[in-house]
């Protein structure tokens, strides 16, 4: 199988974990591994002091526990609706009746920062939820520009990296970014099942709600000091994020983020050799969002069934996605360009 979605191909290594028999989780063993895990975890965002809760649920799981918790201690939240992930944000707000202004982005398109500030000195919210990259077009934001805005109006902002951990340069220390979001299908490049949510130490002391029993940050909290959690983890892929870990502590960030960079470009020159055109203003490394030029062509289809090769169709006709988060060489990238183009030219 080659995959293109998330998470793509994942190592050997990693996968061979999914194939052990479990361990029992309320352990000395678990509560040392985890922790270790919450360490790395925020080295890698750049965190310090801070703290993480690892959730067994998927990404939405985390942005959900988010807005339960967090963002209904607030007056007004402010929304980047860059495309689906931005409507996410929107949708949870008013399924927790947190008043919102929803900022709409065009498809693909970059945000105007300077009228960005004229909205946010105008709503006056105390809360910015955004995307770092909006993983439905492949549009990136620029997390300096929008931080900087937030801290000028004294804004809170709470960032979803899921699809830009570890594979753009991120730093919440730096960037002041009080709470981020991430999961694991997506840059860990393990499988799909935990979230994790990265508090900053200025969050310390914060009084959070408890509108979600599951999701209740204080009671993860309070396990979390001795390395557990309140419910059963999925055990499996907590070993599994440990040893990802520990690799990427090992190889450090940059050589992860310079992987997936190269293999972004690299797909992208076949995609001009080809005449695909990418939209996004300034396009993400973590997948290339394209058209191709015969937008009735069976592609997704085609792939699966000839070539057992997954890549993810878009919102629009024509539009599909590349993920380079997983596992994937040069002759990888050339063999699925020349397979999409001979679909289309059928
Ligand atoms: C994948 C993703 C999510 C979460 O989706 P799940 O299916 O719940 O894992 C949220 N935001 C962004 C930007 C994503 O790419």
């Amino acid at each position: 199988m080659k995959s293109y979605v998330f998470p793509g191909i994942i190592e050997d290594s990693i996968l061979s974990i999914g194939s052990w028999q479990i361990p029992y989780m309320r352990t000395q063993e678990f509560s040392k591994m985890n922790l270790e895990s919450e360490k790395i975890l925020l080295d890698l965002i750049g965190c310090k002091n801070g703290r993480t809760i690892i959730y067994t649920g998927s990404g939405t799981g985390a942005m959900d526990a988010v807005v339960a918790n967090y963002v209904t201690t607030k007056n007004k939240a402010f929304i980047i609706n860059g495309g689906t992930f931005g409507e996410r944000w929107s949708l949870l707000c008013d399924y927790y009746k947190c008043d919102c202004y929803n900022y709409i982005i065009p498809f693909a398109k970059d945000i105007n920062y300077d009228d960005l500030e004229k909205q946010i000195a105008v709503e006056k919210p105390d809360v910015l939820l955004c995307q770092h990259h909006e993983t439905s077009s492949g549009q990136l934001f620029d997390l300096k520009k929008i931080s900087d805005i937030c801290h000028k109006y004294y804004i809170s902002l709470v960032v979803d990296v899921i699809s830009s951990f570890l594979v753009e340069e991120l730093d919440m220390d730096k960037l002041g970014i009080d709470i981020c979001i991430t999961s694991t299908q997506k840059g860990l490049n393990i499988p799909p099942g935990l979230s994790i949510v990265f508090f900053s130490s200025r969050l310390n002391d914060y009084g959070y709600n408890h509108e979600s029993y599951y999701f209740d940050f204080n009671s993860n909290f309070d396990n979390l000091k001795r390395g557990q959690t309140p419910f059963s983890p999925a055990t499996t892929l907590y070993l599994q994020l440990h040893m990802r870990l520990k690799q990427l502590e090992a190889s450090g960030v940059d050589a992860n983020i310079k992987r997936v960079q190269n293999s972004a470009l690299y797909f992208r020159e076949l995609c001009e050799m080809y005449s695909w055109n990418i939209p996004a203003e300034t396009p993400s490394y973590a997948i290339t969002g394209f058209y191709v030029n015969n937008k009735s062509s069976r592609i997704f289809r085609s792939l699966i069934e000839e070539f057992d090769t997954f890549i993810m169709p878009g919102a629009q006709e024509g539009f599909y996605r590349v993920s380079h988060m997983g596992l994937q060489s040069r002759e990888d990238l050339l063999e699925l360009a020349r397979h999409i183009h001979e679909i289309e030219v059928r």
